[in-house]
C-alpha cells in the first residue's frame, strides 16, 4: 500500500472521527476534512510544478501544516525532507543543497529563530530551491481546489522513496535516511498494532514531527488505524502536554525519557484517567521512570520501542501482556515481519544468548540508503541487507532485548568494558537525583575513567564525588564507581531530546584540564 491510499481508506471508514487536533489553537479536522485538506495542498503542489521525486523541505515546529505537507507530498509522489527546527543558516544551507530541495515550506520564525531571515540569507546559495511557502503567511495559497482524478492518476509505487529523514545527530553529523512508503507506512501500522490502536484512540504527540518518532510512530500509526493525532504545542512543553491529555481525553502519550521525567514533575491535579498506553523510546528508558509512568500517570499499557531513523524506525517493542519486569527493563521483542540478531562486531558472528554484541536488523523496515551517500550506506548495510545499528544489545533466551549502550559510548577502563547505562540506572535510585548520565574521560593510568553528570532534584544538596562513592560502595563493582562527579542544571541535548554525550566528553576534557 502507499501512504495516500491508506489515508483515503481510513477517511472512507471513519469520515467523522477526529483526525487532527492542534491543542494550542483549537483547530481540528475530522478524517473527511483532513483527507480533503491534504488533497487541496497536493493540488497546490502540482500547480507549482512539484511532482514525483521532487524534494519538498519542511522546516517548522509541530503544527497542523507540517502534517498536511507530510501527506500531500506523499499524495503527489514528492519526497519530503524533514528539516531540524533547531538548525541555523549553515546547517539549513547544507540540507537544502544535500537533498536538492526544490520547494521549502517553513514557519516564519520559531522561538528566537528568524526562519524567514535565514531563508533569505541562504536562498542565493541554493540553486535547486525555487519556491518558499511560509506557514501563517502564504500557506493558504497552497490550498487549491481540484479534481481528485488528477491526483489519483499519479502512478505511485510503495517502493518509491517518499522521505528523507535526518538522524538526530547524537554521535556526529546527521545523515539523511531515504525511506519508502513501504518502509514507514508498515512500521507506523505495526507500532499502532502493538499499542492496540483503534479509531477510538487519541494520541498526544509532543515529540517532534521532524523526527520519525513524531511522523511515523505518531502520525502514520494514527492514520493507519483511524486514531486521532493531538499536537499539544509547537515544541515540547510538559504542562501543555499534560493539559492536552486531560482536556482532549488522550488515550496515548509519547516521549523520550527526559520528557517523561519533566512531565512526572508537573502532574499536579490534572485528570489523566483517559490515558491507557503510550511510547517511551529514543534513548535508554530507565526502569524507575517506566514504573512511575505506569503507577502515577496510569499508563498501564505503556510500551518501550527501540529503533533508529534508518529502520523506519522501530525494530523491537514491549507488549502490554509482557511481564512487568520485561516491560520496564527491556526494549521488548522483535517487531512483526523483521529479523534481528546480535553479533560480535569484530567477527560478525552471532553471539550466544545473554552476551552483548551489536544489534543488527533486516527486513522491510531497512531504509533504501543514505541520500546521496553510497559509501555511508555501504558501511551501515551489509551485502546480505543487514543494518548494523552501532548499538550494543543483549538478547535473552526468550528473545527479549536489552540495549546496553552505543558502541561509541562504551567505556574501557583498565581493560574492563563498562556500559554507562548500568551505572546510570543505579544512580537513578538515589532519592536526590533527577537525572544522571555517565561518560568516559581520558585517563593516564586506566585509559579511561568514569565521570557522572548529575541533575539534582530541586532543594537538595549537590552530590559530590565522595557522596556518590559512598552511595555506590558495596553495590557496584569498584571499577564501575564514577571517579568524577559533575552537577549540572541541564545536559547538552538534540532537538529530539537525546543527550549528546559527544559534547559532554568534550566539555569534561576542559573541566578536568
Ligand atoms: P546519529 O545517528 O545522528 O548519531 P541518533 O542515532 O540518535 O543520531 P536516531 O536515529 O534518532 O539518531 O536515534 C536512534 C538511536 O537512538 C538508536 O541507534 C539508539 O542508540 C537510540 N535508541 C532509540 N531507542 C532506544 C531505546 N528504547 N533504548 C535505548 N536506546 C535507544
Ligand atoms: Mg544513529
Amino acid at each position: 500500500d502507499t501512504i495516500p491510499a491508506n489515508l483515503i481508506a481510513t477517511a472512507a471508514r471513519f469520515p467523522d472521527r477526529d483526525a487532527l487536533v492542534e491543542f494550542a489553537t483549537g483547530r481540528r479536522w475530522t478524517y473527511a476534512e483532513f483527507a480533503a485538506d491534504v488533497d487541496r495542498v497536493a493540488h497546490g503542489l502540482l500547480a507549482r510544478g512539484v511532482g514525483k521525486g521532487d524534494r519538498v523541505g519542511v522546516w517548522a515546529p509541530n503544527c497542523a501544516e507540517w502534517t498536511l505537507v507530510q501527506y500531500a507530498t506523499a499524495r503527489v509522489g514528492a519526497i519530503l525532507v524533514n528539516i531540524n527546527p533547531a538548525y541555523r543558516v549553515s546547517e539549513l544551507k547544507y540540507v537544502l543543497n544535500q537533498a536538492g530541495v526544490r520547494m521549502l515550506v517553513a514557519a516564519e520564525s520559531f522561538k528566537t529563530s528568524d526562519y524567514r531571515g535565514m531563508i533569505d540569507e541562504v536562498r542565493p546559495q541554493c540553486p535547486a530551491l525555487r519556491d518558499v511557502v511560509l506557514i501563517g503567511v502564504d500557506f493558504d495559497d497552497l490550498r487549491v481546489d481540484g479534481d481528485a482524478a488528477a491526483l489519483d492518476a499519479i502512478e505511485l509505487s510503495s517502493d518509491d522513496p517518499i522521505n528523507i529523514q535526518y538522524t538526530s545527530g547524537t554521535t556526529g553529523f546527521p545523515k539523511g535516511a531515504t525511506l519508502s512508503h513501504h518502509n514507514i507506512l508498515n512500521n507506523g501500522f505495526f507500532v499502532g498494532e502493538l499499542c492496540g490502536y483503534t479509531e477510538t484512540d487519541r494520541i498526544c504527540i509532543p515529540v517532534p514531527f521532524y523526527h520519525c518518532f513524531g511522523m511515523v510512530m505518531g502520525n502514520l500509526a494514527a492514520t493507519s488505524h483511524g486514531a486521532c493525532m493531538v499536537i499539544p504545542a509547537p515544541a515540547f512543553d510538559p504542562v501543555a502536554s499534560l493539559r492536552a491529555c486531560a482536556e482532549e481525553r488522550c488515550t496515548s502519550l509519547y516521549g523520550v525519557p527526559t520528557m517523561f521525567i519533566a512531565m512526572l514533575a508537573e502532574l499536579g491535579e490534572l485528570d489523566l484517567s483517559s490515558l491507557r498506553t503510550g511510547i517511551m523510546a529514543g534513548s535508554p528508558c530507565p526502569a524507575e521512570i517506566m514504573k512511575q509512568v505506569i503507577d502515577r500517570m496510569g499508563m498501564t499499557e505503556v510500551t518501550i520501542c527501540y529503533g533508529m531513523t534508518e529502520t523506519s524506525p522501530v525494530s523491537t517493542q514491549t507488549r502490554a501482556d509482557d511481564t512487568i519486569d520485561r516491560r520496564v527493563g527491556t526494549v521488548g521483542r522483535v517487531h512483526p515481519h523483521l529479523e534481528i540478531k546480535i553479533v560480535d562486531p569484530a567477527t560478525g558472528r552471532t553471539v550466544p544468548r545473554g552476551e552483548p554484541g551489536e544489534f543488527c536488523t533486516r527486513g522491510y523496515s531497512v531504509m533504501l540508503g543514505y541520500w546521496d551517500q553510497p559509501d555511508k550506506t555501504a558501511e551501515a548495510i551489509d551485502s546480505a541487507r543487514w543494518m548494523h545499528t552501532g548499538d550494543i544489545a543483549v538478547m535473552d533466551a526468550d528473545g527479549y532485548v536489552q540495549i546496553t549502550g552505543r558502541i561509541k559510548d562504551m567505556v574501557i577502563r583498565g581493560g574492563e568494558n563498562i556500559y554507562p547505562r548500568e551505572i546510570e540506572e543505579f544512580l537513578y535510585t538515589h532519592p536526590d537525583v533527577l537525572d544522571a548520565q555517565v561518560i568516559g574521560v581520558p585517563d593516564q593510568r586506566f585509559g579511561e575513567e568514569l565521570m557522572a553528570w548529575i541533575r539534582m532534584r530541586p532543594g537538595t544538596t549537590p552530590l559530590t564525588a565522595e557522596s556518590v562513592r559512598e552511595f555506590c560502595a558495596g553495590k557496584l563493582a569498584h571499577y564501575k564507581i564514577p571517579r568524577y562527579v559533575h552537577v549540572v542544571d541541564e545536559f547538552p541535548m538534540t532537538v529530539t531530546g537525546k543527550i549528546r554525550k559527544v559534547e559532554m566528553r568534550a566539555a569534561a576534557v576542559e573541566i578536568l584540564g
